[in-house]
């Protein structure tokens, strides 16, 4: 039952994120007005506006104009809702998973933007290295300490990571957005997780990088954001962070 529950939340939470990816590039109000059709204008009605639901209904389309609705909505409900639903399976109903949700969501957030933009909005990553450090003090999984330590290492270590991917890819590939990306990973997760995230994310950086190059040549100029990069290591980290790290340890015998 509380599966379902949190399921449901999650597609609430996820049909937000839709309004903060589309409105936070633009500087616009993420409260007001509410949501709009962005081909004809007219104000999408409560009834067409239920996450996955009014989009299986509606056929992907809109209820006026019959234009198709992007499938970036329903994408992210069904990843936001799934997110949710994993989250409380780790960590049941506490505050904890409040917490991590609210994490996940910023990711999802700032992938999808800097994915389209090439950047990551000042609004998601400083508030949440605050929200990160604060939260340290009220849930069991990380101490104050180790936020703080994660903030300065997140914002410090970026600098050696970049340099390993103009090295590897002979070009600039990070800004100043990552560094307080990885600062508000920090916060969230404590400093193992940083060097985790940064492994993680090189690693699968790496492969996408080259996998790109193979695919669309190597003149491929495209500058790769590596926002999504460092939020996916996040991800993984904040799931499985214990069971690498042990495993890392045993193999080392
Ligand atoms: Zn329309």
């Amino acid at each position: 039952m509380w599966y379902i529950v949190s399921i449901i939340f999650g597609a609430m939470v996820g049909s937000f994120l839709n309004v903060c990816i589309f409105r936070l590039p633009k500087e616009e109000s993420i409260i007001w007005p509410g949501s709009h059709c962005p081909c004809c204008n007219k104000p999408i009605k409560f009834y067409d506006n239920i996450p996955l639901v009014s989009y299986i209904l509606l056929r992907g389309k809109c209820r006026h104009c019959k234009k198709p609705i992007s499938f970036q909505y329903p994408l992210i409900e069904g990843i936001t809702a799934l997110s949710s639903l994993f989250l409380f399976m780790k960590f049941g109903p506490s505050l904890s998973y409040i917490i991590y949700f609210a994490l996940v969501a910023a990711l999802i957030v700032i992938t999808v933007i800097d994915l389209y933009h090439q950047i990551i909005p000042d609004v998601i990553s400083l508030p949440g290295i605050g929200l990160g450090l604060v939260s340290s003090l009220i849930i069991p999984q990380i101490t104050f300490l180790n936020s703080l330590i994660g903030i300065l290492l997140g914002g410090g270590s970026l600098f050696l990571v970049a340099t390993f991917y103009q090295w590897l890819f002979k070009k600039e590939g990070m800004g100043g957005g990552d560094v307080k990306l990885l600062a508000m990973i920090g916060a969230f997760l404590g400093w193992k997780a940083v060097f985790l995230t940064i492994f993680l994310s090189s690693l699968i950086g790496s492969i996408a990088g080259m996998m790109i190059m193979i695919l669309k040549g190597k003149d491929f100029k495209y500058a790769i954001p590596f926002g999504p990069f460092l939020s996916l290591g996040a991800v993984i980290a904040l799931f499985y962070q214990n069971e690498i790290i042990s495993w890392y340890l045993q193999s080392k015998g």
